[in-house]
């Protein structure tokens, strides 16, 4: 039985520390940890049990900001759900209605998703897991209102729609039988020495000895030297290489945001270049795990002069309770 009187007391003497039962490595904490590692920290340890009424406030103040959504991360993931349930209702249809079955499908289901998006923005609850976004948060925030924030949706949607419906795309997959397509939204894990590696592969279907992936990517910015999607790219040729017995990949982006949308082609970094990359980027955050057995806030470094990171971060709350603690603590101890 709980022994909540402990629970108490544990969150109330909270050294900083966390000691983790499962370790795991996604291209997003790579990317986290090399902006900043104490949003890592926060992240991916210090929010896990933070759901917990007994958990320490740090906890439970880094699990709801774990779960504020970025706008683009959130519209890319919508746009991808709505095309598979497209596909998913024209699958067993007839070769000839199949594409006009699906733009049909397709409009109603992205409509659908908008309004409940609307809807959560204009009635939000106290529940982390609900639709919080980023961009309505704080005096810098992006949009002024969850009208505004829809219209931008509204007009970004409707910009995928019609430049997917006209792509090569839809007429690839429909000379394809519906069986070979992978309509599924979910995470899958390989495994690279030992370490779970996530990928979100997106639309993956097989055609002519080639392993097909789509990403739906929803993005403001125009692909630069720090852009990640040639290594995206060579862990889904490991996945494939490695899970799905094919050597061959075709690797393509559908990049989209209010004003542009194009399916683009990405070349993959060489498998033994992302290996490399894989390997050095778990070692260097296992590497703070010390002899206890646990990892600790002071060894994630705080990027406190960086205040144009900063002010974009969605960990803010957090990383002040942090400050705070560590500050009455180094007090205590004079
Ligand atoms: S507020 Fe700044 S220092 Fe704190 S976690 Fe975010 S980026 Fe790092």
């Amino acid at each position: 039985m709980r022994d909540f009187e402990q629970d108490v007391i544990r969150s109330a003497n909270f050294d900083g520390s966390v000691k983790l039962s499962y370790f795991s490595w996604s291209l997003a904490a790579q990317m986290l940890f090399g902006k900043c590692p104490r949003a890592y920290f926060i992240r991916y340890m210090i929010a896990q049990g933070g759901w917990d009424q007994f958990c320490h406030p740090a906890a439970a103040s880094a699990y709801r900001e774990k779960h504020l959504q970025k706008l683009d991360f959130f519209l890319g993931d919508l746009f991808h759900e709505s095309v598979n349930e497209a596909l998913i209702a024209v699958s067993t249809a007839d070769i000839r209605i199949r594409k006009q079955l699906f733009d049909k499908i397709l409009l109603k289901s992205i409509s659908k998703r908008l309004s409940a998006m609307s809807f959560a923005l204009k009635n939000p609850t106290d529940d982390p897991k609900s639709l919080h976004l980023l961009e309505l948060r704080g005096a810098k925030r992006l949009f002024s209102s969850p009208d505004e924030v829809v219209y931008y949706a509204a007009q970004t949607l409707k910009n995928a729609y019609t430049s997917l419906i006209v792509s090569e795309l839809p007429g690839e997959l429909f000379t394809l039988p519906g069986s070979v397509w992978n309509v599924q939204n979910k995470y899958v894990s390989f495994q690279v020495d030992g370490v779970p590696v996530y990928i979100h592969p997106g639309l993956i279907f097989q055609s002519q000895g080639k392993l097909h992936c789509i990403d739906f990517v929803c993005s403001e910015n125009e692909p630069n030297e720090q852009d990640f999607s040639p290594r995206k790219a060579a862990i889904f040729s490991l996945f494939a290489e490695n899970y799905r017995s094919c050597s061959d990949i075709f690797y393509r982006e559908f990049c989209f945001n209010d004003k542009t949308a194009v399916l683009r082609e990405i070349a993959p970094v060489s498998k033994s270049e992302i290996r490399d990359w894989l390997r050095s980027g778990i070692h260097e955050i296992q590497s703070k795990l010390r002899p206890d057995g646990k990892y600790y806030i002071a060894d994630f470094f705080c990027l406190e002069n960086q205040p144009d990171v900063c002010e974009k971060c969605q960990f803010q709350d957090t990383c002040r309770l942090l400050n705070r603690a560590t500050n009455a603590a180094s007090e205590s101890s004079v």
